[in-house]
């Protein structure tokens, strides 16, 4: 029962990885590092027609990027090398024929033409779903069916064959899910899947069994589009022997569009504006699909924001770091009902993680974006910015765009800023300051602070009435970060001919 935890995230490098999937390789990291045993990493490339070339590198780059990182897998030497299924092309034939010989597999030498011909007939006769299976396998050209010499002579003369697995009619197949409990279906709805195909590749069925089985996976953890799948699998581990060693099987809930009205597509993230890949991936016909990455977000908010993304721990908390959710990661509090994909719910983390950023590393962001915009800051003051602007923004990417009213003066107010900010009480305000600014020979928040308090209380004003017309000639906005700290960036020079510009400006506004 002390079985070592070994799971495994296996992807076809059909495309762009998509975020669900990232979700799902988490979850097995999680799960892994929780129990103290191994994830690895499997590239499932038997559907050659499907196979994109870009495909592998950008999922090792994704995961990469959320820090996932794996046990074994194609990009290091392992134990269970090779990881790519293309590379393991030999290994699936012999067991294939094992069940075969068994009966419990069999060729099939059906050409596209008389499948085709079989699916009209079963739909002239109103069948739901025409498929290969115990009904129909007996009126098809397979090796049931044929005598044995017929196959024997269409298997020396080379013709194509697959070859399927022979279902049971009647059976009921039933496994625990560790999510969704016990699952019973009875093999009448299922099908003959093939399990090799005629170009002497495995199918993705036959091929996954194998390796779990070869790579003595404990514990499937995948997305729920795989449940209906699975009594397919767990028929073939009885049928090769290999109930005993059957890994445990977890199917994570959907992800579900915002409104909660069905599986999240790409249409409708492009509707809503936002990316449903963790990184930017060029599509063949040259369109760039958006990424998380580029678009601003942080991978530890990915981490968090996937983590609760059908999990929860039970608790109010929702900030956790990597290793506070390996800690608290079990699959018993994975909900079995979809999770709604919801944004502005990724923005908040986003924020979150943002605000905890050094100041330093947020000025090295906004360096970059000033740089795009040709405007030249040292580092200490993109740093002291960084910190002022740090949190009214989502992204870091926000911060240069935010930061602009520190480098350049306001030109123009607007209108109703003016009529309802600007008065005769700010403009004494304004004025005063100007001059006792000007008089000091040291230059900080806090003197600044002292000199504007002294004058509004002098006056007998109210703090809440003034200042924001007074930020408005500083900085063009109404409301911001701290005003004090903000003329300190701006230092003595600038605020005095921000104040003197405004004053002058604004002094018409309060002609009669
Ligand atoms: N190759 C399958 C996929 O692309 C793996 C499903 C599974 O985990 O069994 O998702």
């Amino acid at each position: 029962m002390n079985r070592e935890v070994r799971v495994r995230f296996a992807p076809s490098p059909t495309g762009a990885l998509h975020i669900g999937g990232v979700r799902t390789a988490l979850y097995n990291y999680l799960f892994a590092r929780k129990m103290g045993g191994k994830m690895l990493l499997r590239i499932e490339d038997t559907d050659q027609n499907r196979f994109v070339e870009f495909a592998e590198k950008y999922i090792q780059e994704a995961l990469a990027w959320v820090g996932i990182k794996l046990d074994e897998s194609p990009w290091q030497e392992g134990p269970n090398a090779p990881y790519r299924q293309s590379e393991r092309k030999p290994m699936y034939m012999q067991y294939a024929m094992q069940l075969v010989n068994e009966g419990k597999a069999y060729y099939a030498f059906d050409t596209s033409e008389e499948l085709d011909e079989m699916r009209k007939r079963m739909e002239a006769a109103k069948v739901v779903s025409p498929a290969y299976n115990s009904i129909t396998r007996v009126q098809m050209k397979n090796s049931l069916t044929l005598p044995e010499d017929e196959v024997k002579v269409k298997l020396a003369a080379g013709e194509p064959y697959v070859i399927r697995i022979k279902v049971p009619r009647k059976e009921e197949i039933r496994f625990h899910d560790l999510i969704r409990g016990w699952v019973m279906v009875h093999s009448s709805t299922l099908d003959d899947k093939v399990l090799m195909k005629s170009d002497g590749m495995p199918t993705y069925h036959l091929a996954n069994i194998v390796d779990d089985h070869l790579m003595n996976i404990s514990h499937v953890i995948r997305g729920e589009e795989w449940l209906p799948s699975a009594p397919l699998h767990i028929l073939l581990y009885k049928y090769l022997g290999w109930e005993d060693s059957m890994p445990e099987f977890a199917h994570l809930p959907l992800l579900l569009k915002p409104d909660g009205n069905g599986k999240l597509s790409k249409r409708d993230a492009d509707m809503h504006g936002f990316p449903v890949f963790p990184l930017e991936w060029k599509g063949e016909n040259g369109d760039m699909v958006r990424g998380f990455r580029e678009d601003g977000y942080l991978p530890e908010a990915m981490v968090n924001f996937l983590a609760m993304l059908g999990w929860n721990p039970g608790t109010n908390q929702e900030l956790f770091t990597m290793d506070e959710l390996i800690k608290e990661f079990s699959l018993e509090k994975i909900s079995k009902s979809g999770a709604k994909f919801d944004i502005n719910k990724a923005k908040w983390f986003n924020q979150q993680y943002l605000k905890q950023m050094p100041d330093e590393v947020l000025g090295e962001k906004l360096l970059q974006g000033l740089k795009t915009r040709n405007i030249e800051c040292s580092s200490d003051k993109a740093s002291k910015i960084a910190h002022l602007l740090k949190e009214r923004v989502v992204f870091d990417n926000e911060l240069a765009q935010e930061a602009i009213f520190f480098f350049e003066a306001p030109q123009v107010f607007s209108e109703e800023a003016v009529k309802t900010k600007w008065s005769t009480d700010t403009e004494f305000v304004a004025k005063n300051l100007l001059e006792k600014i000007s008089k000091l020979s040291s230059f900080s928040a806090a003197e600044v602070k002292a000199i504007a308090h002294e004058i509004i209380e002098e006056k007998g004003l109210k703090l809440g009435k003034v200042m924001p017309g007074v930020r408005m000639i500083l900085t063009g906005a109404t409301s911001g970060p701290d005003l004090m700290e903000i003329i300190e960036v701006l230092g003595k020079e600038e605020v005095i001919s921000r104040l003197k510009n405004g004053i002058e400006k604004l002094s018409a506004s309060l002609v009669n």
